[in-house]
């Protein structure tokens, strides 16, 4: 496809635009530019045209299904867009004052940034949110900031963290960024991870663990709350990764269970989607005993009900993000939970984990299962065998490009070879999950018959396979 500005031609012009302000023509001299900009000429028609075939060679959920692993691109309700584009929350200036006057003008703002954190903290059995750190990993940070704030505050000395060796590679970094040493467990045959090991590590210098529960294979560990009991008995603290949520909606509750620190990605679970580059929100939520380690500023309910931000805070870990966080995401949130209401939740979980069971109980058959148990919300499948025909993960999953499906996430975790991790949501219809499970099933057969044809997918698409390393070694995004 060409660029644009192969398409220009010399004095083509589009529609202009009739501006009633009059264009200055005392600009002075230093600020006007010695040669005219060289922008390509094209008709409106030609614009229009490039842009939207260009629209059409992107791939979102808009498009079809997308079931990558752990980020839960699932289908993200237009409603929250809306509202969330009104002038009257996106027009809404971030330093508008606290006085009286400005209040009115903030309180609704205040309140939404207020109800997300409480309905967040009843769906996960917190005290309280703050909704201020800008992704997962920066919630993770936030979560392991708060850690070392009660141990220093403590006075107790605690110089390590317990992480299984299934989880997102964030949890160890936001460790290490805290000047903590990781401890990695292994995962036993069962797939979630050995409490045995983890009774050998664990001693009076964990200052916390940080845990995925559904992990990242998808699987529920039901020693879970016993594993909190044996950390609190060192005092250390139990961290949620709970950037997926998806499977335990009003089903269970990680306050419930015994952590004292979650954070949550609204860009997954909550109406935002992960993955398509644009702003996120990872929320933070901690039991009472933390309430005061939490962020500046935190927004508060006067007696009056009138609301407003506390930026007194003692023992505050401090300023984590510019202002309040990314406002716009934690209003699509809150119009979310609303839209969908205690019941809603529910079946989001049931389906979500009814659609990964469905996938899995087609996929099985023909690729390889490495815990072969009831899922939660996504699953691990490894194309170990295909991998004696010669075909690798990749080539399956770019294969699967050509039958116009995203394809899931590949190479992780770590712990499987040859992994691919699918998460196909609650929002798709059994006709999608049939449909995705044919493609797959039709592929595991061409490994078999044919197995040039995956090898060299996709064969339908635009470009076929980057050079990756060359792509992420000289990034070039400039014309
Ligand atoms: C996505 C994810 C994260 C990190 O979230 P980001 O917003 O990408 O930083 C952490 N843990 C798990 C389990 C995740 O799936």
């Amino acid at each position: 496809m060409k660029i644009i500005f192969e398409k220009s031609v010399k004095g083509r012009r589009a529609a202009r635009f009739n501006s009633d302000v009059p264009i200055s023509p005392k600009l002075p001299d230093n600020l006007k530019k010695e040669k005219q900009a060289e922008l390509p000429e094209l008709a409106e028609i030609d614009i229009i045209r490039h842009f939207t075939n260009l629209s059409r060679n992107n791939f979102g959920v808009d498009n079809n299904f997308y079931p990558l692993g752990s980020c839960t691109m699932k289908y993200n309700p237009k409603l929250g867009e809306i509202i969330a584009r009104d002038e009257r929350f996106s027009g809404l200036h971030p330093i508008l004052p606290q006085l009286p006057e400005g209040n009115l003008l903030t309180q609704g703002a205040l309140e939404v940034i207020y109800e997300t954190g409480r309905l967040l903290s009843e769906i996960t059995g917190m005290d309280e949110f703050t909704t201020q750190p800008l992704a997962g990993a920066h919630g993770e940070l936030t979560g392991m900031m708060i850690v070392s704030a009660y141990h220093k505050k403590k006075r107790n000395k605690k110089t390590r963290v317990i992480i299984p060796d299934s989880a997102h590679g964030t949890n160890p970094a936001s460790s290490a960024i805290c000047g903590y040493e990781v401890t990695t467990i292994p995962t036993n045959k069962n797939g979630v991870m050995d409490i045995k090991k983890f009774k050998k590590e664990l001693n009076n210098e964990i200052a916390a663990v940080m845990l995925t529960c559904p992990n990242t294979l998808g699987l529920f560990n039901s020693d879970i709350g016993k594993i909190c009991k044996m950390a609190h008995s060192m005092d250390a603290l139990m961290y949620y990764d709970g950037a997926n949520l998806n499977a335990i909606l009003g089903k269970c509750r990680p306050g419930d269970i015994g952590f004292d620190i979650v954070h949550l990605n609204l860009h997954k679970t909550f109406a935002t989607p992960h993955g398509g580059g644009g702003p996120g929100a990872g929320p933070v939520g901690v039991k009472e005993s933390l309430r005061k380690f939490l962020p500046i500023s935190q927004v508060v309910k006067g007696s009056d009900g009138k609301y407003f931000l506390n930026y007194n805070q003692q023992d505050s870990i401090g300023y984590l993000a510019p202002f309040y966080g990314n406002f716009a995401v934690i209003l699509k949130a809150y119009i979310y939970l609303l839209t969908l209401g205690k019941e809603g939740l529910i079946k989001v979980a049931e389906n979500a984990v009814l659609n990964a069971n469905y996938l899995l109980a087609q996929l099985k058959k023909h690729y390889h299962l490495p815990y072969d148990r009831t899922c939660m919300h996504e699953f691990v499948i490894s194309a170990k065998r295909q991998k004696e025909k010669g075909v690798r993960t990749l080539d399956v999953a770019k294969r699967l490009l050509d039958f116009g499906f995203h394809p899931p996430t590949i190479y992780f975790p770590l712990i499987v070879e040859e992994a691919m991790m699918i998460e196909p949501t609650e929002t798709e219809s059994k006709e999608t999950l049939d449909n995705f499970a044919e493609a797959m099933i039709k592929i595991a057969r061409e490994v078999e018959e044919n197995p040039k044809v995956v090898k060299t997918a996709p064969h339908n698409l635009l470009i076929s396979r980057l050079d990756e390393v060359k792509a992420a070694r000289e990034l070039n995004l400039r014309w």
